[in-house]
């Protein structure tokens, strides 16, 4: 098994240094094109002379984010491989939809496909052996937006503990103890979630002003970004039944006698 890496060039706030586009090899010529990134030619002409004669069985995608997906049915259309992920997408159209505990062969390789909402709603993981591609449930050197905020700590939980080495994410370097990197990843989201709780307790009523308080030392750039991460925290609270809405303002619920 062989694995490359081809940096898109869309570096910024959201993608840190850029998309990492994955080349896996099964050690014998069959590769597959994980996350192949935004539409881009010389990126294309990158992963295309990247893959050169080998042989291409699919392009997959970890999630239909702008900054993953958008190339993967131009590649796939030219190269007559299938594209591959969990669902469409704004500008991706699956030729093959892997599901939760899916297979997919690349030669001798079986990827095995972990469905992983949180991120986003159609994320996947892919599993080679004891090496798992991330995508952006997963980022290397940073936390990451989430959406909905149980899934996620669902998704986190259901790898740990799972026997895995290496961990290549869509965003930033590949990481080693994934166990240890998932227990930060889930501390870091419990210690969020109690800050929130804490804000609101503390008077904060509005997504806007619990930012402000819990992100304070973040860059106001990077607040539209955390203000999704507050909403799906405070979805999450609202369910626990931690915290309530009284009017438009957010109040702590009283504790059940
Ligand atoms: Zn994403």
């Amino acid at each position: 098994m062989r694995i490359d890496r081809i940096l898109a060039n869309n570096p910024g706030a959201f993608t840190g240094p850029g998309t990492n586009t994955w080349i896996l090899d099964d050690g014998n010529g069959s590769v597959v094109v994980i996350d192949p990134g935004p539409v881009d030619s010389k990126h294309a002409r990158s992963i295309l002379e990247s893959v050169g004669t080998r042989t291409l069985v699919g392009v997959l995608v970890t999630h239909t984010h702008s900054d993953h997906a958008p190339l993967a049915n131009p590649i796939a259309r030219d190269m007559g491989v299938p594209a591959v992920g969990y669902a469409p997408g704004p500008s991706f159209q699956p030729d093959i939809k892997l599901l939760e505990g899916a297979r997919f062969g690349v030669g001798d390789l079986d990827l095995e496909v972990i469905h992983t909402p949180g991120h986003s709603k159609d994320h996947l993981c892919f599993r080679a052996r004891n090496v798992l591609f991330t995508g952006d449930h997963i980022m290397g050197g940073s936390s990451v937006m989430v959406e909905e905020m149980g899934p996620y700590l669902r998704s986190l939980e259901k790898l740990r503990g799972t026997g895995l080495e290496r961990m290549h994410p869509g965003h930033g370097d590949e990481m080693g103890d994934p166990d240890g990197v998932i227990d930060w990843y889930l501390a870091h989201r419990l210690q969020r979630h109690e800050q929130i709780l804490g804000a609101i307790e503390g008077g904060a009523g509005t997504i806007p002003e619990i930012v402000e308080i819990v992100y304070a030392d973040v860059d106001s750039s990077l607040h539209p970004l955390a203000a999704r991460s507050v909403q799906a925290h405070v979805t999450l609270l609202q369910d626990e039944e931690r915290i309530a809405l009284r009017g438009d303002r957010l109040v702590a619920a009283p504790s059940p006698q």
